[in-house]
């Protein structure tokens, strides 16, 4: 995909540092945190959501999502996560290729989603 952002950084035509990588995902910070250490799990092909991406992938996302947050919680000695996936324009994505925000939490640090109670 030619004019996908993430297609151009999981092939390093831009160059974004990688918090953690496998076969067929990595991660990255955000570029507009919503808290600190806010982070992307992106697949390294190109499926535009969730339901475009085979089930078998399941096992390595999964891994990725553990391995970011082991270095993230390292670096930011933070106490939670959430997982979040936004898909289609009705789900609040913006970037069609699939990908999933780790927000690091932190005990009363008062950032809300909108599943929070
Ligand atoms: P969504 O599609 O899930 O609504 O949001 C896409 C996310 O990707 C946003 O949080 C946005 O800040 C992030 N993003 C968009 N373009 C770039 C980029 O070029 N680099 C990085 N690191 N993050 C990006
Ligand atoms: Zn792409």
């Amino acid at each position: 995909m030619d004019d996908c952002i993430f297609c151009k950084i999981a092939f390093g035509e831009v160059r974004v540092p990688r918090i953690y990588e496998n076969e067929n995902f990595f991660s990255i910070k955000d570029a507009h945190p919503k808290v600190e250490g806010h982070s992307l799990v992106i697949s390294k092909k190109h499926f535009k959501n969730v339901l475009d991406m085979p089930s078998s992938l399941g096992t390595e996302l999964i891994d990725c999502v553990k391995n970011t947050y082991a270095k993230l919680g390292k670096e930011l000695k933070c106490e939670g996560f959430n997982v979040v996936s936004n898909n289609f324009k009705a789900g609040g994505q913006e970037v069609n290729h699939v990908h999933f925000h780790i927000l690091p939490r932190k005990e009363d640090d008062g950032f809300r989603i909108f599943v929070n109670k």
